[in-house]
């Protein structure tokens, strides 16, 4: 069965909401293969006892764009982004631009508990038949461009 990867993703005054639901959800996590921003996989590690959680850096020192990028390359199924809707980011372009490539690339999005949960909850989390469709995008990179 085709493991789905997850990248999980809090800022700092969501962090508490974000362990709390995972751990509250430990079983349905177990076969997800885990992708966190550098301090939110830290505190999912120390929380969950989890050492198989991919660490990338903070979000604020390139994370954001990292996810962003394994995104574009396929390698993620679902995004939970649990973001703060009361505090400025000094990253706010990253944050913009790893939900743009989310709704691009037509990747799953939840960024509130309430949503998480629906997905998280879906049968096609365990529907390994399930794949999302892939946009074609051969018409914009087959465009012509005057030079
Ligand atoms: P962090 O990054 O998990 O390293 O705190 C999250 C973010 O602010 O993007």
């Amino acid at each position: 069965m085709a493991v789905k990867s997850v990248a999980l993703v809090a800022h700092d005054n969501k962090k508490k909401e974000l362990v709390d639901w995972v751990e509250d959800n430990r079983t349905r996590f177990a076969p997800l293969t885990l992708y966190a921003t550098g301090t939110t996989g830290r505190l999912l590690r120390d929380n969950l006892g989890r050492d198989d959680i991919h660490c990338l850096l903070s979000g604020p020192l390139g994370g954001d764009q990292q996810i962003g990028a394994k995104i574009a390359e396929g390698e993620i199924d679902l995004l939970v982004f649990f973001w703060d809707p009361l505090e400025p980011q000094p990253h706010d372009p990253d944050i913009k631009a790893l939900l743009r490539i989310a709704a691009l690339w037509n990747i799953p999005v939840a960024c509130n508990r309430a949503t998480a949960e629906f997905i998280l909850t879906s049968a096609y989390m365990t529907d390994d038949q399930h794949h999302p469709k892939k946009p074609d995008f051969s018409d914009y990179t087959g465009r012509s461009v005057s030079t």
